[in-house]
């Protein structure tokens, strides 16, 4: 069975994407099978995953919409293939914008990704879901088909204060629409233990969620930013940086972490 985890958080920028697309590759790597469903429309995790999302025949919207299934969809870039990180894709671009309207009129329209999902759920150990800035229709068929979250924050002053919001929509979501979500864990990115601050809402982090808070911690690393123009995750594209080994040690927490689920 495919455990399935949303990487979400309703802010922009505070790497989402980055996350996605390393852990994927990171989980690949030490011998997992993996599906990434790009659900932002601005498909950053499509191009940095290797797929051109220009030149997409099916995408996560026709999946929506039920006029493709994931087995039809899913696409897979020979770059990664070739370095022993590859994962299956469910890309996304400008598209999907408009699946959120359509899907408005539909019946189960938070149920849609969840029902395709069950269908190639034998092909893989893990699917992971970029998710969009945003607690919007596609944001719920996310969570609606997870068995976990993974939140993804920058250890700032205002952290704290963004996260009770998500908390609040998962306990939500948890109680009308699905019984199995839950938090599995506050990931720290773009760490730099220089800051006093930081250190500071870190150490705050764990008073307060404890063992929800992953051990690795993600440092702020330039080559994880520049990896996504050559259309490979950060693992892919410096396996020796600090920012590369970080996703691997994280991957291989999440394999740990789920035997114990
Ligand atoms: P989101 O998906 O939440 O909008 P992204 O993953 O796109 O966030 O990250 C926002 C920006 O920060 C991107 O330019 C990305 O390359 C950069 N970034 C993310 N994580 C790191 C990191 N650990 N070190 C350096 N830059 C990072
Ligand atoms: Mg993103």
């Amino acid at each position: 069975m495919a455990r399935i985890f949303c990487i979400a958080n309703q802010k922009g920028g505070v790497g989402k994407t980055t996350t996605t697309v390393n852990l994927a590759a990171g989980l690949a790597k030490v011998g997992q099978r993996v599906l990434m469903v790009d659900l932002d429309p601005q498909g950053n995790a499509t191009m940095g995953s290797g797929i051109d999302k220009r030149t997409l025949q099916t995408s996560v919207y026709d999946v929506l919409l039920e006029s493709a299934s994931v087995a039809e969809a899913r696409a897979r870039s020979d770059k990664l293939q070739a370095a022993g990180c590859g994962y299956d894709v469910l890309g996304a671009n400008r598209e999907l914008a408009g699946a959120e309207v359509e899907m408005v009129e539909l019946e189960r329209r938070e149920r849609r990704l969840r029902q395709a999902l069950a269908e190639v759920d034998a092909d893989y150990d893990f699917i992971l879901i970029d998710c969009p800035p945003s607690l919007s229709l596609l944001t719920l068929n996310g969570l609606c088909c997870a068995h976990g979250v993974i939140v993804p924050m920058q250890c700032e002053y205002f952290a704290l204060e963004g996260l009770a919001d998500l908390v609040n929509t998962i306990k939500q979501v948890h109680a009308n629409l699905n019984r199995d979500l839950a938090i599995i864990g506050l990931l720290r990115v773009m760490f730099d233990p220089r800051i006093t601050l930081q250190q500071q809402v870190s150490d705050q982090l764990k008073a307060r969620f404890g063992n929800k808070v992953f051990d690795t911690v993600i440092p702020r690393n330039v080559r994880l930013a520049e990896a996504p123009s050559y259309g490979v995750p950060g693992v892919v594209f410096d396996p020796a940086s600090k920012g590369a080994q970080a996703f691997v040690a994280f991957a291989q927490e999440m394999v740990a972490r789920i035997e114990t689920l």
